[in-house]
């Protein structure tokens, strides 16, 4: 009997990706179908639901559960959802669709099929709700709402059955893992109390802190990446992989640490979207989540705690998997250690800050990042990216 925390809604996973064998034959029926081009938010959302990390959906959403996502974080069967996850369609292309037909749901980039949706539902939604509510502002400055107020009007709901995972599992091989394969090394591992690190970032002394104070009262640690389209500027995958890996060699306990990655896109919804990255590592079998300063926020469009206070604001019972709520950490040179505000005394200028646009001035020219800020082996890998990007610019 497993001992791990159970998937969202309590239920069983809900994988909507068709077995392998079937796949071709339904792609053939697919090519007949009209098709409906999805952007890569929504592919995104689309391989999240394939491999079940959005359980228990079991499709795109409906106008009543967009709405009670948007305002209450809540679908109409008393589910908690905290963002709607939704799949918006140009109206002359709806117009031709009927209830009950079955649509090709296509990578708007490539073409490629991806899915087959029966369309149960045509809706069209208020974007400015939806944005005031979940990115409370409906400034199209801030990524997420940019994304939202330019998605076309209506919005097609329906049962999903998913046929592709696109390339994240060749792209990422040893790092794509589903929800049912995370529990089954979770398992083969004996852990029951599982903490999640989610990070889009390379990790730096900060992060590992974050990440041992996790392993210190938990069983285990998933370092889990955010794999979808990042913002322009972010450290691409591969190199934020092996600055992480050799991190993990050099600084950590075997046998502590599992590494993988989901192809979820950041909507930088600041604190709701802390509850859906909460929501969908409870899917990967974890328990807690590390929610450290400013959690899926951009700008300064959130406060640095307003993930950490959202938590408490929920209805009990909403998520079984907890936050671990953990302040600002840097290293002190008093203290000689990591250490956050709760455990180091001294003031401001016996801490190191550095932000992210210095540290990326500090690589461009080539200046020592101090080792108390970042490893040695994890300042190497980014400098060489750093001096590779140099000279093809
Ligand atoms: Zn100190």
């Amino acid at each position: 009997m497993s001992t791990l925390v159970r998937p969202h809604g309590g239920g069983s996973l809900k994988p909507l990706l068709l077995p392998r064998t079937e796949r071709a034959d339904e792609v053939r029926r697919a090519e007949t179908l009209t098709k409906v081009p999805l952007v890569s938010r929504e592919v995104s959302d689309l391989f999240m639901l394939a491999m079940g990390a959005y359980t228990p959906l079991e499709g795109f959403m409906g106008e009543e559960d967009w709405r009670g996502c948007s305002t209450d974080m809540m679908m109409s069967n008393g589910i908690f959802w905290p963002i709607p996850i939704t799949l918006s369609c140009h109206a002359d292309l709806a117009g031709s669709i009927g209830i009950g037909e079955e649509i090709a749901l296509v990578d708007g980039t490539s073409g490629v099929i991806l899915a087959v949706q029966t369309v149960t539902e045509k809706y069209t939604i208020d974007r400015e709700l939806e944005c005031r509510e979940v990115f409370r502002t409906t400034d199209t400055a801030h990524p997420g709402v940019y994304k939202v107020m330019a998605q076309p009007p209506v919005n097609l709901a329906g049962p999903v059955i998913a046929l592709s995972e696109g390339h994240y599992p060749d792209t990422y091989k040893g790092l794509y893992h589903r929800p049912a394969e995370t529990r089954a090394m979770f398992e083969a591992n004996g852990w029951s109390k599982v903490a999640a690190f989610q990070t889009r970032n390379p990790m730096h002394r900060s992060h590992e802190y974050l990440a041992k104070i996790a392993i210190e009262i938990c069983d285990g640690l998933l370092i889990h990446q955010v794999l979808g389209a990042l913002k322009p500027g972010d450290i691409p995958a591969d190199v934020r992989s092996s600055a992480i890996d050799s991190l993990v060699r050099n600084y950590f306990v075997p046998g502590t640490v599992i590494q993988a990655g989901c192809p979820i896109e950041m909507r930088y919804a600041g604190p709701r979207e802390a509850l859906l990255h909460a929501l969908f590592r409870q899917n990967f079998g974890c328990t807690h989540l590390v929610v450290g300063r400013d959690h899926a926020g951009v700008g300064n469009y959130y406060g640095p705690f307003d993930a950490h206070h959202i938590f408490d604001a929920i209805p009990p019972g909403s998520l079984e998997i907890q936050p671990l709520r953990i302040d600002i950490t840097f290293f002190c040179y008093k203290c000689k250690a990591m250490a956050t505000r709760k455990t180091c005394p001294h003031s401001a200028e016996d801490r190191l800050a550095v932000s992210g646009t210095r540290l990326r001035e500090m690589f461009a020219g080539r200046e020592a990042v101090p080792e108390e800020f970042s490893r040695r082996e994890v300042i190497d890998i980014l400098q060489a990216y750093y001096d590779g990007q140099m000279q093809g610019a």
